[in-house]
């Protein structure tokens, strides 16, 4: 499990990755054999989540993770979007550049109008 951490301003990023021991002992841990068995997040018992979450905070960097060399990336200059309408449909609040028009004119979401982006 890898993602890239992005500095957009400085148009630098990193790879950063899970170590594949450190993340199979994570998903063998009690909290993950507890979601196993459908118990949702916040229903597991404090006891059992919080010294996993102490755990990682305290863990030096390189213990858990495979941190790459910091290399250029050139961040597409989109206009960022900040205004959302609800789809009429299902009430979604969606982005309106995400919003599909329909024929008659109703702005809906993107999985209710049936399009597919
Ligand atoms: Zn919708």
């Amino acid at each position: 499990m890898a993602f890239t951490l992005v500095d957009a301003q400085k148009g630098k990023a990193v790879r950063v990755a899970l170590k594949a021991d450190f993340f199979e002992k994570a998903l063998n841990s009690p909290f993950v054999q507890k979601r196993k068995q459908g118990i949702p997040p916040q229903d597991i018992e404090p006891e059992i989540a919080n010294p996993l979450v102490e755990k990682i905070l305290k863990m030096p960097e390189e213990n858990f993770l495979e941190i790459g060399d910091i290399f250029d990336f050139e961040v597409k200059k989109g206009k960022a979007v900040f205004t959302a309408k609800k789809c009429t449909k299902c009430g979604e609040l969606t982005f309106v550049n995400k919003l599909r028009v329909l024929e008659d004119g109703s702005e809906v979401c993107i999985p209710c109008s049936g399009y597919k982006e």
